[in-house]
């Protein structure tokens, strides 16, 4: 049976990481439209496709968690568990989601890796190289040959000693370990703080082995590190693109209009298969257009009786789950909804702020804005809504 099968991740999130800056910690922080741990998530899961990954979170995060969950791609949602509570350090955090492994899953896994939340670059070959060091030695850890002469200072800052560069290394995640050596590392290290796995397995007397990890596999950890790690993932998505989108549908009897996922009261309801919602329908259009994909009518055929009144956000949804499957993302939507009435002006943060939520876009990358057609043609009489979106959509 290939290791891959056998293989547990656990992914290191209870840590309080505000030295970001920001109001949420760093590993919920929105890294090109989505959040830095659904990055990582769907990285591990890309690179280890058979692996359970096990997240460990603090407990004020389960909303915040839940959140990032739903930017996942189905697989990788299919091949993770329900969250772990952290505890006080990251070493027992660690020790959590091992015992949950221990005590939860019906045959143990043989390997276990063990990452950083935010640590959302780690590559496929860095996983392949992970997993072949764990079955190799037991205890391995990415390193990096450090450029930079280090110095051990004492509490003065007096310089002690200049350890020999050649021989140092800057250890990173993902760590690998046989579980069962590393569970029984982590129960005898049990009154002990240590910063990393491989400090406890090599406590518990175990060789732990360096193996080459890579310079992009940064952690973010200060705020500055969040705008790298931006530039770097915008420089992977150059392919940027332009879709449009266009809808209209006619007034019928009613109190009230969908847009954008909000319920504007008014004399009259748009007539339509699903709720109608003009504004959606076009936003919709306009990613598909962007990818290339058909179009709104192509994905839910009003044929389709399952989607008789259904809310218009399943369909945007399911176009931005299309733009993050090709591991791209929704730079901008821009928006202009046509019609003499009702009144878009009062209304358009409330419908602003439903797009982002429904998008998981940022507020300022989404702009909605409204016209009349002088009472000229079939929006100027009344008779129905039109609405014209541009989607700017960058893919790798
Ligand atoms: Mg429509």
């Amino acid at each position: 049976m290939p290791i891959h099968s056998q293989c547990a991740i656990i992914v290191v999130a209870a840590g309080r990481g505000l030295r970001a800056g920001g109001d949420v910690p760093k590993q919920y922080a929105a890294l090109c439209g989505r959040p830095v741990i659904a990055h990582t998530i769907e990285a591990l899961h890309t690179g280890v496709p058979d692996a359970r990954i096990v997240c460990v979170i603090h407990p004020d995060d389960a909303a915040l968690f839940a959140t990032a969950s739903s930017f996942l791609s189905p697989k990788a949602t299919a091949k993770l568990d329900a969250p772990v509570q952290g505890r006080a350090t990251r070493q027992q955090s660690v020790r959590a989601g091992l015992e949950y492994i221990a005590r939860h899953w019906s045959e143990p896994p043989s390997a276990v890796l063990i990452h950083d939340a935010a640590r959302p670059f780690v590559s496929k070959a860095l996983l392949a190289r992970a997993l072949d060091a764990a079955l190799e030695s037991g205890a391995a850890v990415p390193g990096l040959a450090v450029t930079d002469t280090l110095k051990q200072v004492d509490d003065k800052g007096h310089v002690v000693v200049t350890p020999e560069r050649a021989s140092l290394r800057a250890v990173q995640t993902p760590q690998a370990f046989g579980f069962d050596l590393i569970l029984a590392a982590h129960r005898a290290a049990d009154m002990d703080n240590l910063t990393d796995d491989a400090a406890i397995a090599e406590k518990a007397g175990h060789q732990v082995l360096v193996f080459e990890g890579e310079g992009t596999n940064m952690k973010i950890t200060l705020a500055d590190d969040l705008a790298k790690a931006e530039n770097h993932m915008l420089a992977t998505l150059q392919d940027i693109r332009t879709g449009q989108g266009y809808d209209v549908h006619a007034f019928g009897p009613g109190d009230g209009v969908w847009l954008g996922g909000v319920k504007i009261p008014h004399t009259h309801a748009l007539v339509g298969h699903s709720d109608a919602d003009v504004l959606l329908h076009a936003i919709t259009d306009a990613i598909l257009g962007a990818l290339a994909d058909g179009d709104i009518g192509a994905h839910f055929p009003p044929s389709d009786p399952q989607w008789r009144g259904a809310a218009s956000s399943v369909f945007l949804a399911d176009a931005m789950a299309r733009v993050r499957a090709k591991g791209g993302m929704v730079a901008h939507l821009d928006a202009t909804l046509i019609c003499e009435m009702p009144k878009i002006g009062p209304h358009r943060d409330t419908i602003r702020t439903s797009i982002a939520q429904i998008t998981g876009l940022e507020l300022d990358r989404i702009a909605i804005k409204a016209t009349t057609s002088e009472q000229l043609g079939f929006t100027g009489r009344r008779e129905g809504m039109a609405a014209m979106a541009i989607a700017t959509v960058r893919l790798p």
